[in-house]
């Protein structure tokens, strides 16, 4: 079966109910994670394959249908956008879509997660259009392992890129690295303390089976407990950060000593469903309720046969309230969606 599928049953013209989005299990959702397109200047071993096929450019949702998407959604208490992709800064004029977001009543925080490649000449006009936080993907320091993971040289750019958007004014730039047993495990000590010595967030990501067919098996995830442990052993002690927001995916520790914060990101050995305030929009316009749902709302059909406001206020509260309870990666019931992290969106 054709795991899209168009709400048919909206047709109403009723004027948008207002109210959060909530779903059956109470969860209210108040973050929008908009991927800008499903293509990538780099090509991570644990993303997407070599021979990626990229969306043709009139399936993306252009920045006007963007637009629109989020001003219907900040009615109904979406505040938060984060902007991702493949990679949000290879899709022309991003600080145009930032600056049209950041104009939208309700929109308190945009953020943006990149690879840093082309970030260095973009980070103060990406400042200027109103982006306030912006994670930066960066699983290793060494040129070779950096070659290895995404196919791509590039190392020199991201590290060019971090320095950029601190002196552009993001405080803090945040740096997310895989965890993958046997492969990345040398890095997590390096990174550390290379963030502890420029003042960065540095975050932690389980690997999670939304890669290449077949590649991820439960034995690579490198959980969060082994990370910490190794982070305690090498660098310097942890504790646990005070007043962290609950629904938040990070677990976060301070260093003892003062000298800065590490987070965890346990998707796969401490899954966060029962907080999760997520819902996704991939580049082609499908609305996801989870990272590892299986079935998509194609807002993009809706937006272009002239859907109104109150259509695609439905069609956003019924993904919403059938939002299951959550993934189940550690069930035998699990099942892989057929999408591949760059064309969802992490
Ligand atoms: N290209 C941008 C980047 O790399 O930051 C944004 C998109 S990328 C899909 C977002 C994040 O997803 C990155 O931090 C990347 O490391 C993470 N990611 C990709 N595949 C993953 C996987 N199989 N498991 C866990 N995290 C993954
Ligand atoms: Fe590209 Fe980001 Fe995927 Fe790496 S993780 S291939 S940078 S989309």
């Amino acid at each position: 079966m054709d795991r899209l599928h168009v709400l048919d049953n909206v047709t109403t013209c009723s004027p948008p109910s207002l109210g959060p989005l909530v779903d059956s299990f109470g969860r209210v959702h108040s973050n929008l994670r908009i991927s800008v397109t499903d293509r990538c200047n780099i090509r991570c071993v644990y993303c997407m394959p070599e021979s990626a096929q990229f969306l043709p450019r009139q399936d993306l949702l252009s920045f006007d249908e963007i637009e629109r998407i989020v001003r219907v959604a900040a009615v109904l208490g979406i505040d938060k956008i984060r902007l991702t992709g493949g990679e949000p800064l290879v899709r022309r004029n991003l600080p145009d879509l930032i600056g049209r977001i950041a104009g939208i009543p309700g929109i308190k925080d945009i953020g943006l997660t990149t690879n840093g490649i082309l970030l260095a000449p973009m980070a103060r006009s990406l400042w200027d259009a109103g982006l306030r936080r912006i994670n930066v993907s960066l699983d290793t320091l060494s040129p070779e392992k950096f070659l290895e993971l995404t196919r791509r040289p590039g190392l020199e750019s991201v590290i060019e890129g971090i320095i950029a958007a601190k002196e552009a004014g993001f405080d803090p730039v945040k740096v997310n690295a895989i965890a993958i047993k046997g492969t990345t495990e040398d890095e997590i000590v390096p990174l550390a303390r290379f963030a502890r010595e420029h003042g960065l967030e540095l975050r932690f990501i389980e690997y999670m089976p939304l890669d290449v067919v077949a590649s991820w098996e439960r034995d690579k995830v490198l959980l969060a407990s082994e990370i910490l442990e190794r982070l305690e052993r090498d660098v310097a002690s942890l504790r646990p950060t005070p007043d962290q927001d609950p629904r938040a995916p990070a677990a976060d520790y301070d260093y003892v000593d003062g000298k800065g914060r590490v987070g965890v990101i346990a998707s796969v050995s401490r899954p966060f469903c029962m907080s999760c305030n997520r819902i996704r929009l991939t580049a082609d316009g499908k609305l996801r309720n989870c990272l590892f749902a299986l079935e998509e709302t194609d807002l993009r059909t809706l937006l272009r046969g002239g859907a109104s406001d109150s259509m695609l206020t439905t069609a956003l509260r019924e993904s919403v309230s059938s939002k299951w309870e959550g993934h189940e990666i550690n069930t035998s019931r699990f099942i892989k969606p057929e999408r591949l992290m760059h064309s969802i969106g992490g």
